[in-house]
């Protein structure tokens, strides 16, 4: 049976960690100074918090996982949301733009919260050499 996260707080209306609530506004702040512009951007993308997406592979299962909606979003735009998920040095999260078939159906960002499920293994694939580097992957993008 499928969990409810009926006791989960929400972001962007979907349900997350409730220890994901402090840090959140922590970042927040931080994107707030860097690129203000992009925070309500973010805000109104969140397409999966804590879930059991099957293609997710089961990382959203304790919410501390956020999926974005990127499709249709400027390149720009894509990049910015990005930037500001890894802003110092994925300080708070660890962030990779998903193409069409290669976890989900949809384009989408898929971000993993520091040293939770699936953080390592998400940092382990960006940084400027990294498959998932943003600008590798925006120049995939259809
Ligand atoms: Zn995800």
């Amino acid at each position: 049976m499928a969990k409810t996260y009926a006791d989960f707080p929400l972001f962007g209306g979907r349900p997350i960690n409730p220890g994901l609530m402090g840090p959140i506004n922590e970042w927040a702040a931080e994107v707030n100074d860097h690129d203000p512009g992009i925070w309500p951007v973010l805000k109104s993308h969140v397409s999966q918090g804590a879930g059991s997406a099957g293609a997710s592979r089961g990382t959203h299962k304790k919410g501390w996982c956020i999926d974005f909606k990127s499709r249709g979003l400027a390149n720009d735009t894509v990049r910015r949301m990005v930037n500001a998920l890894n802003i110092h040095n994925s300080r708070y999260f660890a962030a990779v733009l998903r193409l069409p078939g290669e976890a989900g159906a949809s384009e989408h960002i898929h971000a993993a919260f520091h040293n939770r499920e699936n953080y390592l293994r998400v940092l382990a694939l960006i940084g400027p050499d990294g498959p998932n580097y943003i600008e590798k992957k925006l120049a995939k993008r259809k």
